[in-house]
C-alpha cells in the first residue's frame, strides 16, 4: 500500500486481552508517535511493553480502539506493514542458511555491494569476511555460529537493508555483558538516526539518546516526558 502523508503512528483508546485471560493487558491507551521520534517504553516485567509492540506491528489485533499507521488501522495494513515497520527482539532469529541468504530476508533484490554496505555499518564486515565461505558462509540452526551481540548485529544489518522507516527494538539487548550492551545501543542509535525507534527496554542505561520517555503501568501510561524531566 502506498501511505499518503507522514507515517505517525496514532494508538487510540486501545485495550487489549488475551482470550484466554480476562485480565486487561491495555486498558485505554493514548500514544501519539510522530514519524522520525525517537521513543522509549518502560515498564515493569509483565506489564504490556512486548504485547503493545505485537499490537503495533499488527500481529496481535486490538480487543477495542486501534492503532494506525498515517491514518490506516493496522488490519488495514495487513502483511504490507512489514514494510514500514521492522523488529529486532531479544534473541533475533537466523536461518539455516546462508549469511547472504539471512540478510536478504524481505528484501531478495538487495544487491551484493548493499549487503556488504549493511554489514560494514554494523560492524561485521571483518568477521563474515574472514570466513571461510565469505557471505556463502551456512549460519548453524539456531544461529550457533553467532554470539548474541552479533546475531543482534545481523538482525540490524537485516533493517538497514530493507531500509524501513520505522524500527521496533523489544529489549534487544537483555542478556549481553555491559560493554556488549553499550556498543550495540550505540550502534543502534548511531545506524537508526532517520528512522522513528521505539525502544522497550526496562532499565535506564542508554535512555538519555531517546526524545521522549513513557512509562507503562497497569495498562496505562502512567509517566510521559523527556528523558530530563524524567
Ligand atoms: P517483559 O518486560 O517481561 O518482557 P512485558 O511488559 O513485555 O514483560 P508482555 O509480554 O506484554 O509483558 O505480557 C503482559 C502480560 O500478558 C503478562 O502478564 C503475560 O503473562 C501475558 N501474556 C503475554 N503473552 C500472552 C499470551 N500469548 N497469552 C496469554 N497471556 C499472555
Ligand atoms: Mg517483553
Amino acid at each position: 500500500k502506498a501511505l499518503e502523508g507522514s507515517l505517525d503512528i496514532k494508538i487510540e483508546d486501545l485495550v487489549f486481552f488475551y482470550e484466554k485471560n480476562n485480565r486487561k493487558i491495555l486498558d485505554h491507551l493514548n500514544i501519539t508517535i510522530p514519524q522520525g521520534e525517537k521513543l522509549a517504553i518502560l515498564g515493569r516485567s509483565g506489564s504490556g511493553k512486548s504485547t503493545l509492540a505485537s499490537l503495533i506491528r499488527g500481529d496481535l489485533t486490538p480487543t477495542s480502539g486501534n492503532v494506525q499507521l498515517a491514518n490506516l488501522s493496522t488490519e488495514q495494513m495487513g502483511d504490507d506493514i512489514s514494510e514500514y515497520i521492522g523488529v529486532i527482539q531479544q534473541t533475533p532469529y537466523l536461518f539455516h542458511t546462508t549469511i547472504l541468504n539471512n540478510l536478504r530476508i524481505g528484501n531478495e533484490q538487495a544487491t551484493i555491494d548493499a549487503v556488504w554496505e549493511v554489514l560494514r555499518r554494523v560492524g561485521l564486515e571483518k568477521l563474515v569476511e574472514e570466513l571461510p565461505d565469505g557471505l556463502n558462509t551456512m549460519v548453524d540452526e539456531a544461529g550457533l555460529r553467532f554470539s548474541g551481540g552479533e546475531r543482534h548485529r545481523m538482525a540490524l544489518a537485516r533493517i538497514l537493508l530493507k531500509d524501513v522507516p520505522i524500527v521496533l527494538l523489544d529489549e534487544p539487548t537483555v542478556g549481553l555483558d555491559p560493554i556488549t550492551e553499550q556498543a550495540l545501543i550505540d550502534t543502534f542509535f548511531e545506524q537508526l538516526t532517520d528512522k522513528t525507534i521505539i525502544w522497550i527496554t526496562h532499565h535506564l542505561q542508554g535512555i538519555e539518546k531517546m526524545r521522549h520517555v513513557i512509562f507503562i503501568e497497569d495498562g496505562q501510561l502512567e509517566m510521559s516526558g523527556t528523558p530530563e524531566e524524567l
